[in-house]
């Protein structure tokens, strides 16, 4: 079995989900007292947020670089960031280890191709919602075409993500929004919903609604017990 490198912490509320869905993965193909072998770095969230809303993406990309380098020399055989957002600065993190990164876009994708789906919602924070970083690899590299909510809903989306579930809140009326949103974007003709942030899992799952979910941190931790095996 390989050792799976994390790069977590953003935010840790979503990194425990990484954790438990890795092992559980690892338990359930393997069993017995099996578990995954995990190197893992997880940051202080709060500077990287601050630089994010700064628009300060190489400082967010040299502390990430440090931290991937760390998860590298504790023998990580391969890595996973933690988060779609940061992704952003995924080419950098990639040029500064040996060990191949798992991207999450990538892994989401490979599920969506799978299936034949071709019209896909995304949620997730104004960064992955409106910048190419995300949802031009989905476009250009699977010929995926991607609806994001309004520009209003995409700031309730943003908000609720950094304000509260980050936080570990989990708010009823928030729930109602995203659900909200979620039937609009079907509406619209998405055949699925991607939860392209790690922390929308905590508030809504597939039993909410009738629209299909992907759950970004199931299947990127998914695929990474399917590369460890
Ligand atoms: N975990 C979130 C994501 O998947 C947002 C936090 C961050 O900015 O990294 O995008």
């Amino acid at each position: 079995m390989k050792t799976i490198g994390l790069l977590g912490g953003m935010s840790w509320e979503s990194t425990v989900g990484y954790y438990r869905a890795i092992n559980a993965g690892v338990k359930n193909r393997l069993g017995g007292l099996h578990s995954a072998k995990i190197a893992m770095y997880s940051v202080d969230f709060e500077p990287i947020e601050k630089l994010q809303h700064a628009g300060d993406w190489k400082g967010t990309a040299r502390i990430l670089c440090e931290a991937a380098r760390s998860v590298e020399s504790a023998g990580a055989d391969f890595l996973l960031i933690c988060t779609n957002t940061m992704h952003k600065v995924a080419p950098e993190i990639e040029k500064s280890i040996k060990i191949p990164l798992l991207h999450i876009a990538d892994a989401t994708a490979e599920v969506l191709v799978n299936e034949g789906i071709k019209t896909v919602g995304l949620l997730g924070t104004a960064f992955t919602m409106e910048e190419d970083f995300y949802k031009g690899r989905l476009k250009e590299n699977y010929d995926l075409n991607v609806l994001v909510p309004e520009n209003e809903d995409r700031q309730i989306v943003h908000n609720i993500i950094y304000q509260e579930l980050c936080l570990g809140k989990t708010e009823s009326n928030s729930k109602t929004e995203y659900l909200r949103i979620i039937d609009s974007l079907a509406n619209r003709g998405a055949e699925v919903v991607i939860l392209g942030c790690t922390e929308i899992g905590m508030l809504v799952n597939q039993d909410d609604t009738k629209v299909r979910l992907l759950d970004t941190t199931a299947i990127h931790a998914e695929k990474a017990v399917e590369y460890a095996i």
